[in-house]
């Protein structure tokens, strides 16, 4: 017996990658699209992460063609959804010792040749513009102007809203338990309040996306890895309109928050989908690093320190299309450290891959989870 009402689409997770999806998929004409949220909207990996939009982690040509497309759509957000998101264009300074200083520079090459504004800098040009940071030890740094923080909170609100509006219905404390599969054709999702009958099924479960596999007999071979964030107190010595500067070589990164700073480090494998504990080993490093790299921070107090997971893939890439094997179902997954910036593009290619039958914006080719077991 059916406790909801029929679907044309149900999406298993309300993240910044289901609520995108929903969104796009109303925003293309799917009159019925439920989304089950075992949590609250956002309230996952969306609400640890550093609220960083940025082209310039880009080490790839396909993750920056993605990145623009989305860049761009974020230009627009406010205007289409009627939600600002309060982005602060500072700016992204990447630093690299000898050990990242190739792949920097050929990063910088690869921004340079789509057009993207990249200054590759000396040590002492960075020494100059930017004071409080040591530089002895680098060989080379990169600067985009383009890049910084903004709001993902507004963001989930941004596509809630304006799916709602379009005829999405959001069920949060909904947790899925199983999808039902008739005659190799997914139709329907059951949750622990009963059974969604749908035409088609999104598994865009974050870090959960693995075990949703399972229930279908998907091998999703996602890398859960715990990253930590710790904001400092105030710190009068870092402007508020410092860039966000990330040192390659540290695996570190830090901007201004508040009164104060957010920096982040962590690459612990996570024992579970909702394994958030802070090991405070990475805690230890992330002072130690923050100290050497920028010596005003020895003085900072801690405000807070959170921990959460990005959904890694193992070539980086995230898993976005139909699912080999069961009609019906489709993937949005694996977007690892990057699923706030590229939440545009994946809602809208997801929305493609249902409504057409294939990518439009881009080939979903590279995208197929096929891929693994190719290799
Ligand atoms: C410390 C840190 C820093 C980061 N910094 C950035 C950054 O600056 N910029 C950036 O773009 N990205 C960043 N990221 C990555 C970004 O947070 C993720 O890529 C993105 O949030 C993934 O979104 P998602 O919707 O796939 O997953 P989630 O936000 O985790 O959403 C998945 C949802 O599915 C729900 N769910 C799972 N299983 C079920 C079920 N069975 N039934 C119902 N609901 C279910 C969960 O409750 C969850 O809400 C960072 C991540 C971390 C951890």
């Amino acid at each position: 017996m059916s406790s909801f009402p029929p679907a044309d689409v149900v999406v298993i997770g309300a993240g910044v990658i289901g609520c995108s999806t929903a969104y796009h998929l109303a925003r293309l004409g799917v009159a019925s699209v439920a989304v089950v949220e075992m949590g609250q909207p956002g309230g996952g990996s969306t609400s640890r992460s550093a609220s960083m939009l940025s082209l310039q982690f880009c080490a790839d040509a396909l993750s920056l063609r993605m990145a623009r497309y989305s860049y761009d759509r974020y230009m627009q957000f406010e205007e289409e959804m009627g939600v600002p998101i309060d982005f602060k264009r500072t700016g992204w300074l990447t630093l690299a010792g000898a050990d990242a200083a190739d792949r920097l520079r050929a990063q910088a090459a690869l921004l340079q040749s789509q057009g993207v504004a990249t200054e590759v800098l000396t040590p002492d040009e960075v020494r100059r513009r930017y004071p409080l940071l040591r530089v002895e030890d680098l060989a080379v740094a990169t600067w985009g102007p383009d890049d910084g923080p903004f709001d993902p909170h507004a963001i989930v609100w941004g596509y809630v809203k304006r799916a709602g509006a379009l005829g999405a219905r959001f069920y949060p404390g909904v947790r899925a338990t199983s999808i039902e599969v008739q005659g190799g054709r997914a139709v329907g999702v059951h949750t622990d309040h009963g059974f969604i009958p749908a035409a088609a099924v999104v598994n865009a479960a974050g870090p959960w996306a693995a075990e949703v596999g399972r229930w279908v007999g998907l091998d999703i071979p996602l890398r859960n890895r715990v990253r930590t964030i710790l904001v400092t107190g105030p710190l009068p010595a870092v402007p508020p309109d410092h860039p966000f500067v990330e040192d390659l070589s540290a695996e570190w990164y830090f901007r201004p928050e508040g009164e104060g700073v957010l920096m982040g480090m962590g690459q612990e494998p996570a024992q579970a989908p909702d394994d958030t504990a802070t090991r405070p080993h990475v805690v230890d490093a992330m002072i130690e690093v923050a100290a050497h790299r920028v010596p005003a921070l020895a003085d900072a107090t801690l405000l807070t320190v959170w921990s959460g997971v990005r959904p890694l893939t193992p070539d980086g890439l995230p898993i976005l299309g139909p699912a080999p094997g069961v009609d019906g179902l489709y993937l949005n997954a694996g977007w690892g450290g990057v699923g706030i910036i590229q939440a545009p593009i994946a809602g809208q290619l997801a929305a493609e891959a249902i409504v057409c039958g294939r990518g439009v914006t881009m080939d979903l080719g590279p995208f197929r989870l096929g891929r693994f077991a190719a290799a």
